[in-house]
């Protein structure tokens, strides 16, 4: 069967991002994202806010660049072994045909598969969390592919942590860098903090993990929300 037009994605290596650092990053097209992400369109999007990965992503996800899935997954197998790979700077994962708010697990796993000479490899969903994609995530970690689930909730992202599924969550910008909720640990992605030079790449200290990619971590990676579109975004914290 003919990859779904969803199914689009482009890799980009070394990435241009001054976030990232010189990793290994990617971006699928707009149509693989689902519904149930509140942030969609210009409710607070980040991709959509910033103006050249918006451009990037238009065109991807209007067929003009990027590979199909089977392509996409070759050239991420085809990547210098030890390379970190940061999945879905915009966009999400890639949606199972038979039902939009399902990850399309096999790909994922071919993916996660495709991953595992490099160093790091982490992703970001808003899909939700229901058991089967749970279920997807856990597979995925287990083969390198480390996919954080995307939450506006404290309590959702707390909830998400204790049952072992890495989180991560837009909170307010001026929350604490650490703090407490409900009994799990959030510490703000360091390159989110004023007066860091933290990248992707450097994440985790020289010999550590980017927080990103650690999948069994114990705690929320909180993302103060910023840019052109941050009280948007803030609008749906909780
Ligand atoms: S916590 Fe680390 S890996 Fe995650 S986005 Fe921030 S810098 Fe990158």
């Amino acid at each position: 069967m003919a990859p779904a037009e969803s199914h689009r994605a482009a890799l980009s290596f070394p990435s241009s991002n001054g976030k990232t650092g010189l990793i290994a990053v990617s971006s699928t097209s707009r149509l693989t994202c689902p519904s149930s992400c509140p942030l969609a369109g210009d409710q607070g999007c980040y991709a959509e806010a910033g103006f050249h990965t918006r451009l990037h992503w238009d065109r991807l996800s209007r067929g003009q660049v990027g590979a199909n899935a089977a392509a996409f997954i070759r050239q991420v197998a085809a990547l210098p072994a030890g390379v970190m790979f940061r999945h879905c700077v915009a966009g999400d994962q890639w949606p199972d045909p038979a039902d939009p708010l399902r990850i399309d697990q096999a790909l994922l796993l071919r993916l996660a598969k495709a991953t595992r000479h490099l160093r790091a490899a982490w992703s970001y969903t808003h899909f939700p969390m229901a058991p089967a994609n749970q279920a997807t995530l856990r597979l995925a970690a287990t083969k390198g592919l480390v996919v954080n689930a995307s939450t506006e909730s404290r309590s959702t992202a707390a909830a998400l942590v204790r049952q072992g599924i890495p989180a991560v969550c837009v909170v307010p910008p001026d929350a604490p860098a650490v703090f407490r909720h409900e009994g799990v640990r959030f510490v703000a992605c360091p390159a989110s903090r004023s007066g860091r030079k933290v990248q992707c790449i450097s994440c985790g200290g020289r010999f550590g993990l980017p927080l990103c990619a650690q999948a069994e971590r114990g705690f929320v990676v909180t993302f103060p929300a910023h840019g052109a579109r941050a009280a948007a975004a803030a609008a749906h914290c909780s």
